[in-house]
């Protein structure tokens, strides 16, 4: 082993021989890069995964800086997507890794796509229906993928092989009635939390990568870290009747998003048309000119409005987000007034 950056991981044992040439021929796709998926990245970055796609479709803001580790307030002053901020400062920590950052919502109509040749899946999603989605692609493409969550001080992993292990529909059958469960907007979360999930997924994405199936931990892992207890429930072997793995109905993929949904842990909507219609954001900065205070970057354009106090940042793909309202209507409402179509 020549190269002295990987000398302690090498070490390890159970890793065993050729385990830094099977991670530097991987590649990983990042759903989402909030608390968790900093936390995954930074680790599977420093531990030398070849290729890491990230997928996350928001900016970086002061509150996330609590527990999102790989941003600053560079990065909430310069509005940086995560994605993008993201990928600068893996691409520091690690100039051996590519790193490819993909700012777009993901949904049933993109996810196989993006998808498509990852070696590994993670979650570092805060939405189950997203997950959902990532479920049925994972399934339909064969692809081992990483469960993550966590709300206050507690979280939970489960990993799923396809064909293998009982899938995220095989262990919750039925989506949780919306505001049935406590989300990071209601209980809060802390950091802590964040990174014993993460160190999960980060170390049972390294197991598959390097061929170590054996030593996943098998089961649904629930931890608390405020009273730091973790818990390992066996999941068995996967539902007969599953209509995702075992039945390989695929209803989620191949549809469109949601026009207007509510971003977890922010008073902000987001607004976006299926298939996407690309904005010309130079063009529609000229237009708002003189209508409010209009920021424009390489990466999406801020808005704030004189006639009201609803912000909105608007991404190239026709994405936007409509700030300090909850109410899709008024967000659809501000999308067709500032950004038309
Ligand atoms: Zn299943």
């Amino acid at each position: 082993m020549a190269n002295g950056r990987y000398a302690r991981q090498s070490r390890f044992g159970p890793l065993g021989g050729g385990a830094q040439d099977r991670l530097a021929a991987a590649r990983v796709v990042l759903i989402g890069c909030g608390a968790l998926g900093t936390a995954v990245a930074n680790g599977l970055v420093r531990a030398g995964t070849g290729h890491l796609t990230i997928v996350d479709r928001d900016y970086v803001e002061t509150s996330n800086l609590q527990r999102q580790v790989l941003f600053d307030e560079s990065h909430v002053a310069d509005t940086l997507p995560k994605a993008i901020a993201a990928a600068r400062v893996l691409g520091r920590i690690n100039s051996q890794v590519a790193v490819e950052p993909v700012v777009v919502d993901v949904h049933g109509g993109n996810v196989e796509g993006l998808v498509a040749g990852a070696g590994v899946i993670v979650d570092g999603t805060d939405s189950m229906d997203t997950r959902s989605i990532i479920n049925e692609a994972a399934v339909k493409l064969g692809i081992p993928w990483v469960y993550g969550g966590v709300v206050g001080s507690t979280g939970m992993s489960m990993t799923v092989i396809p064909g293998q292990t009982p899938c995220l529909r095989c262990v919750f059958p039925r989506a949780p009635a919306p505001g049935s469960l406590p989300t990071c907007e209601t209980a809060g979360v802390i950091g802590p939390a964040v990174e014993a999930v993460a160190a999960i997924q980060t170390v049972e994405a390294i197991k598959l990568l390097t061929g170590h199936g054996a030593a996943l931990h098998g089961g649904l892992v629930t931890l608390d870290i405020w009273a730091v207890t973790m818990e390992t429930v066996p999941t068995g072997a996967p539902r007969p009747d599953c209509p995702t793995c075992q039945r390989r109905a695929f209803p989620g993929l191949g549809t469109v998003a949601r026009q207007t949904i509510a971003l977890c842990g922010r008073d902000s909507m987001q607004v976006a048309t299926h298939p996407p219609a690309p904005v010309d954001l130079a063009g529609l900065a000229q237009r708002l000119d003189g209508l409010g205070e209009v920021l424009l970057t390489p990466f999406l354009l801020r808005f704030s409005p004189a006639a009201t106090d609803r912000g909105l940042t608007i991404f190239p793909d026709g994405r936007a987000i409509v700030h300090d309202t909850t109410d899709a209507a008024v967000a659809r409402a501000d999308y067709a007034r500032w950004v038309g179509h």
